[in-house]
């Protein structure tokens, strides 16, 4: 397993390093991967692609990766190792 894929961001398309957060939208049909930063300006991007294609009748499904770090063992929204803001909290 040393082959590594480079990861990038579909909303602006810079790199992702891999043990940072991001979010991954999974073409079911395809099994293509769209990648997203997990800051608010990507993943608001990510939201409007994503809803843009599902009503071109696509299946998807949304992977949030965390951090290497996380210390959540099965962490979501609002994880102690804080990388994703929860989307209430992103206003302000
Ligand atoms: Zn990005
Ligand atoms: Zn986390």
């Amino acid at each position: 397993m040393s082959r590594q894929k480079i990861i990038r961001c579909a909303a602006c398309a810079g790199r992702i390093k891999p043990q940072h957060p991001h979010i991954g939208v999974e073409d079911l049909e395809a099994g293509e991967e769209f990648s997203y930063h997990a800051r608010p300006e990507c993943q608001k991007r990510c939201v409007e692609e994503t809803v843009t294609r599902l009503e071109a009748g696509k299946v998807y499904a949304a992977h949030h990766y965390h951090s290497s770090t996380c210390p959540d063992e099965s962490p979501g929204f609002g994880c102690s190792g804080g990388c994703f803001d929860t989307p209430m909290a992103v206003a302000n």
